[in-house]
């Protein structure tokens, strides 16, 4: 690595995306970002890891949590002996108090309803909350929010990049080289995820238009080097990001032929874009396919046009902006 005060630290996770990647700032303090997944081998792996860097886990001084995700923030109540630092939007996933999980719940709801899936569907509101289980449960000590520099590393700064999660940031070095978490991953594109709004009577966050502007505000910074959570470090991301947002507009204009053809629900187009694997990766898919469609919908090219019972019927406006 190019700065000699990073350490990666790489640590296996049961999910599908294989291993995450944590770091180790030393500086005026010994900050770890990221702590990977709250399993046995996870927990192994990062105390062997650790030590390989001359560490044991009591000497972290403090944890700074670039999202919530269970392979991100895992283990942030193994080290409870250091301060844990975490975006203000992030946190009511790692307290999950009682209040939230209603909202959770009622929200998840309504957006299938008004997806239009079929209620048979709707278990898996638990199973995403079995996933919750395995975020740890420990709030922040100390917020982050964008531009605070990180306590003990006057190098540091902190940049807020949602979309991927409500409450993402990423972490922007004087040299310009970055920790992004889950911002840019070179191998794969990052899911912008449907999270609840943040009040009863509050609109939900549109991830997408949010994960967007994440990483034209990254591209904007020409970074020497961004860290991912995931995968090889990115040399080329402001390449890699004009790539990204170039895709993504191309598959949103696909997703508007399909309902050219058809006026219909998130939940079919879903069914069509991922035909092979809507079934095991139900949320991810789904979250995919609102994606597009409130990028659609910002754009001007469909709109939200009738009911089918609960469920929003889209439809194309006519004309093709390119
Ligand atoms: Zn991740």
């Amino acid at each position: 690595m190019k700065d000699p005060f990073i350490h990666q630290l790489t640590i296996p996770t049961p999910f599908a995306v294989g291993d995450v990647h944590t770091y180790v700032l030393i500086g005026d303090a010994v900050t770890l970002v990221d702590t990977g997944p709250d399993t046995a081998e996870g927990k192994e792996v990062l105390i062997t890891k650790l030590k390989e860097i001359g560490l044991q886990p009591e000497d972290i001084d403090q944890v700074v949590l670039t999202h919530h995700h269970p392979d991100h923030a895992g283990l942030s109540e193994f080290f409870s002996g250091a301060r844990l630092y975490a975006h203000k939007d992030g946190e009511r996933f790692l307290t999950r108090s009682a209040s939230f999980m209603q909202l959770h719940d009622f929200f998840y709801t309504e957006f299938f309803k008004q997806a239009g899936l079929p209620e048979h569907y709707f278990i898996l509101i638990e199973k995403m909350k079995e996933t919750l289980k395995a975020m740890g449960r420990r709030p922040a000590d100390s917020y982050l929010s964008e531009g605070d520099l990180i306590p003990g590393h006057g190098d540091w700064k902190v940049m807020e990049s949602h979309g991927h999660s409500q409450g993402h940031i990423s972490l922007v070095h004087e040299s310009s080289a970055v920790i992004g978490g889950d911002l840019l991953i070179q191998h794969i594109s990052s899911n912008p995820l449907i999270e609840p709004p943040f009040g009863i009577n509050q609109p939900r966050p549109i991830p997408q238009l949010q994960y967007n502007e994440s990483l034209s505000k990254l591209a904007a910074l020409h970074p020497d080097v961004v860290y991912p959570g995931h995968g090889t470090p990115v040399y080329q991301a402001s390449e890699l990001i004009t790539e990204r947002l170039k895709k993504q507009h191309e598959r949103a204009l696909y997703v508007k032929s399909l309902i050219q053809n058809e006026e219909t629900t998130a939940f079919e187009i879903c069914k069509q874009l991922f035909p092979k694997i809507y079934k095991k990766q139900l949320g991810l898919t789904l979250s995919e396919t609102m994606g597009q469609l409130d990028y659609l919908m910002a754009i001007g090219e469909i709109k939200a046009a009738d009911m089918k019972g609960p469920a929003i019927i889209y439809r194309a406006e006519s004309g093709v902006k390119l």
